[in-house]
């Protein structure tokens, strides 16, 4: 298919392991204007409560993206041919000031969203999610299909910091962001700190599914009742790696055994087709915790997935 749209560089031509990394190998352009699909980075991880290092997440997620090729084996989408899809680089962010790195994420992620294109970002530790929603949903809240291990609806850490990458969605929801009754969790496992951990989530109307409930009613079940709960609105997802297991994703901040497989991973993703997804994140790539690169190419390929349907989507409204 022709397209004036920007094009992956020819493998056939440059080979996968040469040339500047870009995300999919795409053009690096300065800003989203004339996009559909900003791919973007955020490389923060101020957020983080136990081991850092998600910062490094954005250019290991490029570097392993290079693998990706132009269609998906499954869909046959052609994810650049739909959609107009470039790499705008890494926001703007500031390692050692948790406040003003979340301004400068939300003022970077508002540039891109007043342009009109579709924010895929790769993080960056969970918070980075706060301040990409509060340009997503400055015009209403969204709701949200979140995969992960955790709920992040904690109140506070550390002598009533509001802020880490345990607390992104109770912020969220407390600023109008999210729509807790538009909302579920996906993959939810793991030990937790209280009995009535989840106990808010759910009082605000939050689906939170546990992963053994994934394990007992299959992949496509849990996804048409999440695809209800979203329903026909402005969506947000978000992909935190650690959903995945740790023997297939160990690079990452706070793992839990127990975990969607890749496959399930991509199975999960490709039951998204139809959701009127506005923004998406993966978030949680860790490199300095990687072996071999498995959790950075387990994210470029989610990556991947996300972008087949929102490209799907953008190709249907057009
Ligand atoms: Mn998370
Ligand atoms: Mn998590």
């Amino acid at each position: 298919m022709t397209t004036p749209f920007h094009q992956p560089v020819d493998a056939a031509e440059v080979p996968r392991f040469a040339g500047h990394s870009t995300f999919m190998r795409l053009p690096a352009v300065a800003d989203a204007t004339g996009l559909d699909i900003a791919l973007v980075g955020i490389p923060w991880d101020g957020g983080t409560t136990n081991r850092a290092g998600a910062r490094h997440g954005p250019r290991e997620v490029r570097n392993q993206s290079s693998l990706m090729r132009r269609v998906h084996h499954v869909t046959l989408t052609e994810p650049f041919s739909l959609a107009n899809v470039a790499d705008v680089g890494d926001l703007s962010v500031n390692p050692i000031d948790l406040l003003d790195g979340l301004k400068r994420i939300e003022t970077g992620m508002r540039a891109i969203v007043d342009a009109g294109a579709i924010p895929l970002s790769v993080g960056g530790d969970h918070l980075t999610t706060l301040p990409v929603m509060r340009a997503v949903a400055a015009g209403g809240p969204v709701g949200m299909i979140h995969f992960d291990a955790h709920s992040d609806t904690n109140d506070t850490y550390f002598g009533g910091n509001p802020y880490t990458h345990g607390t992104p969605f109770r912020r969220a929801i407390e600023e109008g962001l999210l729509d807790p009754k538009r909302t579920v969790q996906i993959g939810i496992r793991g030990s937790i700190y209280a009995t009535d951990e989840h106990d808010w989530a759910r009082a605000q109307g939050i689906r939170v599914i546990y992963m053994e409930e994934c394990t007992r009613r299959g992949i496509a079940d849990v996804m048409a009742e999440a695809r209800g709960i979203a329903g026909d609105g402005r969506t947000y997802v978000s992909f935190d790696i650690d959903c995945i297991d740790p023997s297939m994703a160990p690079g990452t901040g706070t793992p839990e055994i127990g975990g969607f497989t890749t496959r399930e991973a991509q199975a999960l993703v490709r039951e998204l087709a139809g959701v009127r997804i506005v923004g998406a994140d993966v978030v949680e790539v860790a490199p300095p915790f990687d072996v071999a690169g498995m959790t950075a190419l387990a994210g470029a390929t989610i990556l991947f997935e996300l972008l087949c349907v929102i490209a799907e989507g953008v190709a249907a409204r057009r």
